[in-house]
C-alpha cells in the first residue's frame, strides 16, 4: 500500500515564505540578541541604544512593607512591594546586565556570573530556611 498524502500535501502546500530579516538602525552592527523585544529605530540616542528582554519575572514579597496610598474620602490602599528581574544590554556591551529591583526606587544590576552566584546563594539560603521542602 502507498501512502500518498504526504505527496498530495506537498503539491498543494504554498510556495515557501521568505522572511526577510529585520532591518536595523544604521548604529546597529550586530543583530539583536535572542532575547531582545525593544523597536530599536535610528533616532535612538546613544545612551538609548539598549536591548532590552521580553522575559522578565515580578515576585511580590510579603515579608515587606506595601506602599502606601491615601486616597480621596480616606481611602487607603496598600501596594505589594515587587522584585522584578530582567536583561538589559547596551548595543555596546559584551554582555547583558542582570537587573534586580524593586520597580524604580531600588535596582541592583549584575554580570550573568553574579547572578547565577546569587541564584545559587539564594537556593542554599532557602534550603536551609526549608529543610522539609528541599528534600
Ligand atoms: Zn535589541
Amino acid at each position: 500500500m502507498t501512502n500518498t498524502i504526504g505527496t498530495a500535501a506537498a503539491a498543494q502546500s504554498p510556495a515557501v515564505l521568505e522572511i526577510a530579516p529585520k532591518r536595523r538602525p544604521y548604529w546597529q552592527a550586530a543583530p539583536c540578541p535572542v532575547w531582545c523585544s525593544a523597536e530599536h529605530t535610528d533616532d535612538a540616542a546613544p545612551v538609548d541604544r539598549n536591548h532590552f528582554s521580553t522575559w522578565s519575572a515580578e515576585m511580590p514579597l510579603t515579608l515587606e512593607a506595601p506602599e502606601i496610598s491615601h486616597g480621596a474620602a480616606g481611602a487607603v490602599t496598600a501596594e505589594a512591594a515587587v522584585v522584578e528581574v530582567y536583561l538589559v544590554q547596551h548595543h555596546r556591551e559584551i554582555e547583558p546586565r542582570v537587573i534586580v529591583g524593586d520597580q524604580g526606587t531600588r535596582e541592583f544590576t549584575l554580570t550573568p556570573a553574579e547572578a547565577l552566584e546569587l541564584a545559587r546563594a539564594l537556593t542554599i539560603a532557602a534550603k536551609l530556611a526549608t529543610p522539609e521542602v528541599a528534600r
